[in-house]
């Protein structure tokens, strides 16, 4: 996706070999013409499902899900890192280790929120080692619903998670894929 790619080079702040930082418009301040532009992106890509729910995780990945879902008129539901005490143990839950904050969350969706008859597309800010969305997939799982596929912001494609998730078969969608961060230049993949 061109005006996303030209955004990440224009602000995103290369932090490190593997940690971009793109506060400015998507993890802190929200670019809201751009996360429309993002929404109508993943309705496209995706246009051939029938999708009856998206699925993501707290807090960077709401916006684009959000987008999305009034694109295509579906619920948005967000896996919570904290356990709430309205959500008592009506949850599935599973654990993540964050790669940014180098700690484990437990991650948990209420049982209200998916079942069986959901088709569900899962999406995320950033895909690295995979391990946010293997968290949601796992959920997805427990709720016996069907995942129809992975819609990723910005997939850093020189990590292992998209790659682990498309040799299990599962369809991966990212609107930028980044090849190296190296030198403190953002390079992408074609
Ligand atoms: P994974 O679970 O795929 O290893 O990492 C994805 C999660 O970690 C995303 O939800 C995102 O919040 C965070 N993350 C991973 N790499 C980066 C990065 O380079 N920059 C930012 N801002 N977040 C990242």
């Amino acid at each position: 996706m061109k005006s996303l790619k030209e955004k990440i080079v224009q602000e995103g702040k290369v932090l490190s070999d593997t940690v971009l930082k793109v506060d400015t418009f998507l993890n802190h301040q929200i670019d809201p013409l751009l996360m429309k532009e993002i929404g109508e992106e993943f309705a496209n890509r995706f246009s051939d499902q029938v999708i009856t729910k998206v699925l993501t995780i707290e807090s960077s990945g709401i916006a684009p899900a959000t987008m999305l879902g009034l694109v295509i008129g579906a619920p948005v539901v967000f896996a919570r890192k904290k356990k709430s005490l309205t959500l008592a143990n009506n949850v599935y839950s599973s654990k993540v280790f964050s790669f940014t904050k180098n700690e484990t969350n437990e991650i948990s969706v209420s049982r209200d929120f998916l079942s069986p008859d959901d088709n569900v597309l899962i999406i995320d800010d950033f895909l690295a080692n995979g391990e946010a969305v293997k968290g949601l997939l796992d959920i997805a799982e427990q709720a016996g619903a069907n995942v129809i596929g992975v819609g990723i912001v910005i997939e850093k494609g020189f990590q292992q998670g998209g790659q682990n998730l498309r040799k299990q078969g599962i369809r991966v969608e990212s609107l930028a894929n980044i090849k190296t961060l190296a030198n403190g230049q953002v390079e992408f993949f074609d």
